[in-house]
């Protein structure tokens, strides 16, 4: 582990340290100066909210948050859809850290800097003729957001997006920098790739890439009772599988995706893309705010709306990201790949229960099912097994609210029946003696905390909940519609 160093900064005077971060930071009462999440479920009002442009402007934030005794919570764009990334104390906005640092083509890897977004690496990787090696269903969350909650794509060779990095610059508590990787201090490493943003703030990462490809992707439609009963021979069909499961009509999309030669030819839905699919459908999820029934026709319409079997061709990015639409609630676990089949059947069965009663939940479309390969690191919800992982959402038509707890706690219920892990960057009810049965590595991650991070300077309410078990309120940083 890295030894403690006295902060070089720890000579200038604390109001040269105010003059130089003052430029930083969002002016208060201005809107820079709360953080809400994308899916406009959480929001907090930090003490201050810094937007630093170089690693050197990280260290600055920390030696002021050293002398004054704060809290410091690295955020990229606020893509969970929990408090994660939420924080009373100071927060700091890392997408001005983003630019590509080294690119070592012939052996396959990049430096960037931490808080670059997705969309801005594809681009910049793409210059070289490079390209990540898989991606969930979005580009718009940093690098180092993914990183920190084990994000996925979709693939059962494939493991979460972690388990591409090599090497990783942090800047500790006591204001040092280190480098980890697998062999430098690798426990700091292992920690730190699913680390919930608390071992320290990352400020480059050493990334596997490949060279650029295109995906050929085939969708088609097909019903649930096909997916249950072909699954692990669809799973294995091609290198990145993934379903959406439409419960009302009760078909699941299925995509198959491999690397192609082929030339682009991509698909769009003129319906789907049009104003008709994007107002129409929300309209519809509005109405069914009143009118419960009408949820069950709008999954119908969606699932028809792109009924057909296509063929499309892509940059392996626009394959790889989907059109994720309204804001949202949404919640994801992972269950061994092993119990999938039996986790989503319960799922069914208790969706059917509630459809067969006139007052039962309606709850919005897809479920998203998709597929990843074990890995090693501690709290990742693939360690040690593989993984499918069921996603289900809940939108806010037009940011109204909608009703989900019943919903959400149910799900939950039934994936921890079946060994399920929530994802990290999603809100759910665990605590430690929970997690500590799930993760055999759990108390060697609260070590390495305790040993980078003594006085908890990266720990905000998220992780002092979740991962020390202090009793805080899930709901403190709600947002209220
Ligand atoms: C529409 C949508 C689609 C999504 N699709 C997928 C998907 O396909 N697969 C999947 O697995 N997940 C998915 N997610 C979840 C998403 O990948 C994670 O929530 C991710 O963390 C968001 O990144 P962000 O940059 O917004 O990070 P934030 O939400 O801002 O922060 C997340 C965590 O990263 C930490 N962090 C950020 N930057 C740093 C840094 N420089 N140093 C240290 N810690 C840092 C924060 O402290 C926090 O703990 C999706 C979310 C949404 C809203």
């Amino acid at each position: 582990m890295p030894s403690t160093t006295p902060s070089r900064l720890a000579s200038i005077p604390l109001q040269n340290l105010y003059s130089l971060l003052e430029p930083l930071s969002a002016p208060p009462n201005s809107a820079g100066a709360r953080f809400t999440n994308w899916g406009l479920s959480f929001t907090c009002a930090p003490l201050s909210i810094f937007v630093p442009e170089t690693e050197f402007h990280c260290e600055l934030i920390l030696e002021l948050a050293r002398r004054e005794g704060k809290t410091v919570r690295a955020v990229g764009v606020g893509h969970s859809p929990s408090d994660l990334a939420c924080t009373t104390e100071y927060m700091l906005r890392m997408q001005k850290l983003n630019r590509l640092l080294e690119v070592h083509p012939e052996k396959r890897y990049v430096v960037v800097q931490a808080g670059i977004v997705l969309h801005e690496l594809h681009a910049e990787l793409a210059k070289h003729n490079l390209a990540m090696m898989n991606c969930g269903s979005i580009s718009d969350q940093t690098l180092a957001g993914i990183i920190t909650t084990a994000s996925h794509g979709s693939g059962i060779d494939f493991g979460v997006m972690s388990t591409h990095v090599l090497g990783l610059t942090l800047l500790l508590a006591n204001g040092s920098r280190v480098f980890c990787s697998r062999t430098e201090h690798p426990e700091l490493f292992l920690a730190s790739i699913c680390g919930l943003g608390s071992t320290g703030i990352i400020l480059s990462i050493q990334l596997q890439v490949e060279p650029s490809f295109r995906l050929k992707e085939v969708q088609h439609t097909i019903t649930f009772e096909e997916t249950m009963r072909d699954l692990d021979k669809l799973v294995h069909s091609a290198e990145h599988v993934r379903f959406w499961w439409f419960h009302a009509p009760d078909t699941v999309r299925v995509s198959c995706s491999d690397r192609t030669p082929e030339p682009k030819a991509p698909v769009s839905s003129w319906l789907w893309h049009s104003l008709l699919g994007f107002h129409f459908v929300q309209f519809m999820l509005f109405l069914g705010r009143f009118f419960l029934q009408v949820n069950s026709w709008t999954t119908h319409f969606a699932a028809w709306l792109i009924s057909n079997r296509t063929v499309g061709i892509d940059d392996s990015y626009s394959i790889f990201n989907v059109e994720c639409r309204y804001p949202q609630h949404t919640t994801e676990w992972a269950v061994p790949y092993e119990n999938a089949e039996a986790c989503l059947r319960e799922f069914r069965a208790y969706l059917n229960k509630e459809a067969e009663d006139p007052h039962g939940l309606r709850p919005h479309f897809p479920v998203e099912i998709r597929f990843s390969a074990a890995d090693d690191i501690w709290l990742s919800p693939s360690s040690g097994q593989r993984t499918c992982w069921i996603g289900i959402v809940q939108y806010r038509p037009y940011g109204f609210n909608v009703p989900y707890r019943k919903l959400f706690q149910n799900y939950e219920a039934i994936l921890k029946r079946h060994q399920g892990r929530p994802h990290w960057a999603k809100a759910h009810g665990l605590r430690p003696d929970a997690l500590r049965q799930m993760y055999p590595r759990f108390d060697d991650f609260i070590r390495v905390l305790e040993e980078v991070d003594p006085n908890g300077m990266f720990r905000n309410e998220y992780v002092n909940r979740h991962i020390f078990g202090q009793k805080i309120d899930g709901r403190i940083f709600k947002a209220r519609s």
